[in-house]
């Protein structure tokens, strides 16, 4: 086929160029770049070598690899076989190869392997009829981890009286327990930008923050059974954290995704939690 036709076919299919790979809206192709969205949302999906893992829409294969590392086998499931041929070529000769089975289609169309953990960032067009799909999947598998927009994510844990309490949050809750896991970023990153020319410092020495905070923190303790000093005090703790980590002195103005994520674990590992 002559390159301008092809060209001109790409184009009315909405392709974007970026790096080096065309990149289809019509399929929701929204690439994970970032590492540390991909390792904690492999990090929550508590995987065991044992696990048999099934991903949907793999694309180019960012977290594919890095579930490989980690269980026995994964099933991808990818309509576009463009991105199929890329994956396969990033397996190729390493000892993943083997444990990688690729089912090129739509999800939607096919009937699915069976899988210990389902692990995907979602084609968004797809999300509620997968849902669906997933909560009638038999035999019953451990967990989901799944990437949706905000406000799917929110429909599917929302609570009778919330705006987005629908039939998708009823069905939902009815056959599976959701936890909205990703929250506390909203939460940190709200504190953040409400102030985003002030100092990290400066926005978490307000007693509101604060009393959230340590409330998450008593939860948290009780829930693992850990004990709380006696002269436990969040002010000290916090500043000592974001000092301790370097955050103290930056500004939500310029920081980037990573900036974020690293201060989210920093909270994370003294077991103060944003929900
Ligand atoms: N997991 C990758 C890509 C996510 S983008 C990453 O995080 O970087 C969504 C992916 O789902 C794309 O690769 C897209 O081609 C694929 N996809 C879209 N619709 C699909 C469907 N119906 N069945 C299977 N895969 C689909």
């Amino acid at each position: 086929m002559p390159k301008e036709r092809v060209q001109k076919k790409s184009r009315q299919h909405g392709d974007i160029q970026k790096q080096g790979i065309n990149f289809n809206k019509e399929f929701g192709q929204h690439i994970l770049k970032n590492p540390l969205v991909v390792n904690s949302m492999i990090e929550k999906a508590a995987l065991r070598p044992t696990d048999v893992v099934l991903e949907i829409g793999p694309g180019t294969g960012n977290m594919t690899v890095k579930l490989l590392e980690k269980v026995k086998k994964v099933n991808a499931c990818e309509i576009d076989p463009r991105l199929v041929a890329e994956l396969q070529k990033r397996v190729l000769g390493t000892p993943y190869q083997t444990k990688l089975h690729v089912i090129v289609g739509d999800v939607i169309k096919t009937e699915l392997p069976f899988f210990d953990v389902c692990v995907a960032n979602m084609p968004y067009q797809i999300s509620s009829p997968f849902v669906f799909k997933l909560l009638l999947h038999r035999p019953f598998f451990r967990c989901a981890v799944l990437m949706f927009q905000r406000e799917f994510a929110q429909r599917l844990v929302a609570k009778p009286g919330d705006k987005l309490y629908c039939r998708l949050s009823v069905n939902t809750q009815l056959l599976a327990r959701v936890d909205h896991l990703m929250k506390e970023w909203d939460g940190l990153v709200r504190i953040c930008f409400s102030r985003k020319n002030k100092t990290i410092g400066a926005s978490f020495k307000f007693t509101k923050v604060l009393e959230m905070l340590e409330k998450n923190y008593r939860v948290h303790c009780s829930m693992k059974n850990v004990a709380i000093p006696t002269d436990f005090d969040v002010k000290a703790k916090v500043t000592d954290l974001l000092e301790k980590n370097g955050y103290e002195l930056k500004r939500p103005r310029s920081m980037d995704i990573d900036d974020f994520l690293g201060l989210l674990n920093c909270f994370n590992e003294e077991g103060i939690h944003f929900s």
